[in-house]
């Protein structure tokens, strides 16, 4: 089973990004979501994630776990490939690979839950507003605390995708409970809070910081990143195999 992690789902979205880049200019803007949207569902096929509904527009890129819903900026499809960006956040390749960021916030959740029904992974226990800690508890007594749909925790208990055995591996799923279910909310809330007041660009750069620091979002951005490398690469690989043919066929 591959999981966004893996090489084959990567090489397999990066392939993508690279057509779409040689085709960019000659596609309408409203064409470019077809082939990012049909990328995505054979990823989530292969990595057995379920495929979120897709939702374009002109908002932030994020993933909604309660509604199941990613949220993908109509921006994506607007941006210049060749312009030459300074902004990490605002590149072609970071806005292009943005999609592949939040379909991880999915199988995220999806190997937490499956964590919880294989009891390899606590449940964070809540009781009324007071949070007792990280106690072991019955899963089905809390199912509706916790505010996933009853169809994705029934995907998630019947996936016959498997958890990591790794320990390290195991552990970074405990933590995005921690920070996203448990007792590192409040500390979640509060840097999500930091973005949205954020003043000045330095206040709003600083808070993004540390907001790529949450647990869930380094992993995504650690993968995403992966990705741009693999992309860049093959783009440039290409860009010189055109330079080549280019050149040859002056002696051909
Ligand atoms: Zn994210």
């Amino acid at each position: 089973m591959s999981t966004l992690e893996s090489d084959t789902c990567q090489n397999s979205y990066a392939r993508m990004c690279v057509k779409l880049h040689r085709d960019w200019k000659k596609i309408p803007e409203n064409q470019r979501k077809r082939p990012i949207e049909e990328e995505l569902k054979k990823i989530a096929e292969k990595a057995s994630i379920k495929m979120p509904t897709i939702i374009w527009g002109e908002f932030g890129n994020c993933f909604a776990f309660p509604d199941w819903q990613m949220k993908l900026s109509s921006h994506i499809l607007r941006q210049d490939p060749d312009r030459n960006f300074r902004k990490t956040m605002d590149s072609w390749l970071h806005q292009i690979t943005s999609p592949y960021h939040e379909l991880r916030h999915a199988e995220q959740h999806l190997m937490m839950l499956r964590g919880f029904y294989a009891e390899r992974v606590l449940v964070p226990f809540f009781l009324g507003d007071e949070r007792e800690g990280e106690l072991p508890h019955k899963f089905s007594d809390i199912e509706k605390d916790l505010g996933y749909r009853l169809d994705v925790m029934a995907f998630a208990r019947n996936s016959k995708a498997e958890l990591p055995n790794e320990h390290e591996k195991l552990q970074k799923v405990r933590e995005w409970v921690t920070s996203r279910l448990g007792s590192g909310l409040d500390q979640r809330d509060g840097v999500h809070r930091k973005i949205q007041d954020a003043m000045t660009a330095d206040a709003f750069m600083c808070a993004y910081g540390s907001y790529r620091q949450l647990p869930m979002e380094k992993d995504a951005f650690e993968i995403q990143i992966q990705l741009k490398r693999k992309i860049s690469g093959q783009i440039q690989e290409a860009a010189g195999d055109d330079a080549l043919r280019g050149m040859r066929s002056l002696f051909d």
